[in-house]
């Protein structure tokens, strides 16, 4: 019986040397350690945003803006059956095509021409000065932007 009853003691001699490590523990050491347990975590953290942002970046979708041409648009028949440009618009005549303000190039990529709107001088397209009288034309080319022809598939269908 007393051999148990020591066995006991010698137990609760063992957890009276273990509860006070776990109690008051030697801060000094943890303290030390205490890269160990940061450094994971910060190398965790930066390979799940690092990789979060890979694949939004490998998956976005991004804008899809298309830019128009800009169109030419048939030149008026004159009372003489030709092609009639009006002054200060750039002009191909071998479209017999108007093309918007700004333009320099017709689509198949030749030169355009242009009167000038106060002495008539024709030029081309790409001089802003009119070398006869001078007069500067600025034209600024707006951008069209183009809608798509039909909405992004998904959408209402998918949900
Ligand atoms: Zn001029």
């Amino acid at each position: 019986m007393s051999e148990i009853a020591d066995r006991i003691a010698e137990f609760f001699a063992w957890i009276s040397t273990l509860v006070p490590a776990v109690v008051t523990p030697d801060w000094a050491a943890l303290i030390g350690l205490l890269p160990l347990f940061i450094a994971p975590l910060v190398l965790l953290w930066l390979l799940s945003t690092g990789g979060i942002w890979t694949l939004v970046g490998i998956t976005k979708r991004g804008a899809q803006v298309k830019i128009g041409a800009p169109l030419p648009t048939p030149a008026p028949i004159g009372v003489d059956g030709r092609p009639h440009f009006p002054a200060g618009r750039p002009y191909d005549t071998s479209e017999a095509a108007i093309y918007p303000n700004g333009s320099t190039r017709s689509l198949r990529g030749e030169l355009l021409l242009i009167a000038c709107p106060g002495c008539l001088a024709v030029r081309v397209a790409e001089r802003s000065t009119c070398d006869a009288c001078g007069l500067e034309l600025r034209a600024r080319t707006p951008i069209a932007v183009e809608r798509p022809a039909a909405p992004p598939p998904g959408g209402a269908a998918r949900a």
